[in-house]
């Protein structure tokens, strides 16, 4: 449906573009004809008039002030014609590149909007559908000890899955609205990336290595770099399974570098800057396998901008993907 109704709007847009600009040239070369055409009788009138009043010829005539007149008349016409022309053209086409581009932007808001509905349906009731199913075994089987414990340890899980969503949900509508109270204070950038890594080191999904320089001092809030941290993480987890996943924090100059990269498949090039959109995420949402909403680069360059830093995407060597943030000191 979606895509049907792309096409006709394109389709539509070419129709019109080709509609407008062969009635562009139709009349422009309507009124150059006419115009030559008034200029070729005004010169047959007056080199007839020329013949029988002073008894010239044709080359005689056109040595006149008259035919000078005609002929100057007539350039200056056809100049105006290129000239008016040749505005009207750039003009229709720097509107034609407009609208062709507000289309394929419409288009995209309305696909990553689609993937969004898509997503979090799925995502919102998928964690539910598995804590009540967990609940309600608990509830009507007589399960051991050890088998209650998984099971209210999944159900935790799950409740910490939703929990992150709607938390990241909440985030972006409190950036977008200007409403994020961000906290500026001196932290200590090396004890969080080391928290952090404590946290995740125990995770049998990746193997974490990390390379944390000590005493690294930034101003900025120390929620926004565990969720920058965790976002990062969780992203590796999940998108680059089974990788070496490693923490890099340094300084450099009166810069820090910070990143965060796995040996995962990596993000094409022509992706790198998409992913930081949001609700954008690679491929379809039908067939896509991890679960997500695509808000997790785009909060995490929120909050990268907030520090006054920057945040890029690179492949990491021999595979893979390096996220490098830098900030100031
Ligand atoms: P959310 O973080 O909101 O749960 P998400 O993980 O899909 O959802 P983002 O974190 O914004 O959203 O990531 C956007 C997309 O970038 C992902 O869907 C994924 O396709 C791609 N991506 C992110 N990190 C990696 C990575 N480390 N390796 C490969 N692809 C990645
Ligand atoms: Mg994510």
């Amino acid at each position: 449906m979606f895509k049907e109704a792309t096409n006709t709007k394109f389709l539509l847009f070419y129709i019109v573009l080709v509609y407008v600009f062969a009635f562009m040239f139709w009349w422009s070369y309507l009124l150059h004809s006419k115009i030559e055409q008034h200029f070729s009788d005004a010169v047959n009138y007056q080199s007839l008039q020329y013949e029988l009043n002073h008894g010239g010829n044709f080359e005689d005539y056109i040595q006149t002030e008259e035919y000078q007149q005609l002929d100057q008349d007539f350039s200056r016409q056809q100049t105006m014609i290129i000239g008016e022309g040749a505005v009207f053209f750039i003009v229709l086409i720097i509107g034609m590149v407009k609208i062709y581009r507000s289309f394929k932007q419409e288009i995209a808001v309305a696909r990553q909007q689609k993937n969004f509905i898509l997503s979090i349906t799925h995502e919102l009731k998928s964690p539910l559908a598995s804590i009540k199913l967990m609940n309600e075994t608990i509830r009507k089987h007589k399960l051991d000890k050890q088998k209650q414990d998984n099971l209210l340890a999944s159900s935790l899980s799950e409740v910490d899955r939703l929990e992150n969503l709607v938390e990241n949900i909440l985030i972006a509508a409190k950036i977008e609205n200007d409403q994020y109270g961000f906290n500026r204070e001196e932290l200590d950038l090396s004890i969080i990336c080391n928290q952090v890594f404590e946290s995740y080191k125990s995770r049998q999904d990746i193997e974490l290595k990390a390379n944390i320089e000590s005493n690294v001092l930034i101003t900025g809030d120390k929620t926004c770099i565990n969720s920058i941290l965790s976002n990062l993480l969780d992203n590796a987890i999940k998108y680059a399974p089974n990788s070496t996943v490693s923490i890099l924090l340094k300084r450099d100059g009166n810069k820090v570098e910070l990143s965060v990269c796995d040996t995962g498949s990596g993000i094409p090039d022509e992706e790198k800057q998409a992913v930081f959109d949001k609700f954008y995420r690679l491929g379809n949402e039908e067939t896509r396998q991890a679960k997500g909403t695509g808000l997790g680069l785009y909060i995490v360059r929120q909050l990268v901008h907030f520090h006054d830093g920057k945040i890029q995407v690179e492949n990491n060597q021999p595979q893979g993907t390096c996220f490098k943030m830098v900030f100031k000191l």
